[in-house]
């Protein structure tokens, strides 16, 4: 049988997801936005760093105080037996946790907690050429917030707001993504995925003051260092990009991917997509066909 959603501890058949996987409306994460989620890719019918990815869930739920009821390691065997039953062998887990119809009121004190695993194909998101070229970002006119005004390390529902509304605009434009600088103006990232840079052999990355640390992210730096290239997390502001000879961006959705042009108050930034980009796909693809 194949299941497609896993939800508050039954299996749900696709046939059914339209009835059975539907919510009230009176759902307190969908009006308050308390809910947390992640994004998870399968290779080869195995569940990549699913680890990581689990523990990064019950931390974002947890800087929303609230707790999933479930353990990493409940989540981890739910998740691979989803993915087993599959027809296919590669594709996209989301999971997600969010406060339910137990209580409308504001306080989610007395909110019961509901979670869902799904999974279904899902194909990379960008061309072949966009993948050995690179993408076009525009800058967003919305900014990462301060991590006083916003639980900005939790992958929070509420924080993609902005990311929704940047990316929308920068594809409008005829770009790809956006670029996302912070509330003291230092360069974040794009709108659903990190930002590397390549100056003089070495990667750089921004501090995560006000970003997710992504788990892509994490696995590029321990691969480049264990590479032994230079990695090093910085402060890097719009007039920094002149000195960059590579960027990219990564994350779980996208993988990694070059960008070849920022465009951004009246300025624009040309790369070339260079070895480091190509060397860091090539060591990531080995990566998920082991199945770590
Ligand atoms: N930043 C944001 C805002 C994201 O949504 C994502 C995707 N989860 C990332 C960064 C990259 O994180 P990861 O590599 O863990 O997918």
């Amino acid at each position: 049988m194949a299941y497609s959603l896993w939800l508050d501890g039954q299996w749900i058949e696709k046939e059914a997801f339209g009835e059975l996987g539907s919510l009230p409306v009176m759902t307190h994460g969908l009006h308050y936005g308390t809910a947390v989620f992640e994004g998870l890719r399968f290779y080869e019918g195995r569940v990549f760093q699913s680890d990581r990815h689990y523990q990064r869930f019950g931390q974002s739920a947890r800087f929303l105080d609230f707790d999933i009821p479930y353990s990493v390691q409940a989540l981890q065997t739910v998740t691979q037996e989803l993915v087993s039953g599959l027809p296919y062998k590669d594709g996209y887990i989301r999971a997600i946790a969010w406060c339910g119809e137990a209580s409308m009121l504001v306080s989610h004190r007395l909110s019961n907690v509901r979670v869902a695993v799904h999974a279904a194909a899902r194909p990379l998101p960008y061309t072949q050429d966009q993948y050995q070229n690179g993408l076009h970002l525009t800058g967003s006119c919305w900014k990462r917030p301060d991590p006083q005004t916003a639980p900005v390390h939790s992958k929070a529902a509420g924080l993609y707001m902005t990311s929704s509304m940047s990316k929308k605009k920068a594809e409008e434009e005829g770009c790809d993504d956006a670029l996302m600088l912070d509330y003291k103006d230092r360069i974040a990232e794009a709108t659903s995925s990190n930002i590397f840079f390549v100056r003089d052999g070495a990667l750089l990355t921004p501090f995560p003051h006000s970003f997710l640390k992504g788990i892509t992210r994490q696995t590029c730096m321990d691969l480049a260092k264990d590479a032994g290239i230079v990695v090093q997390e910085g402060d890097f502001y719009i007039q920094d990009l002149s000195s960059m000879q590579e960027v990219f961006l990564t994350g779980t959705a996208i993988e990694i991917v070059p960008v070849a042009s920022i465009t951004l108050g009246g300025q624009k930034w040309s790369f070339s997509a260079g070895p480091m980009v190509h060397w860091m796909q090539k060591e990531f693809r080995k990566l998920t066909q082991k199945g770590l």
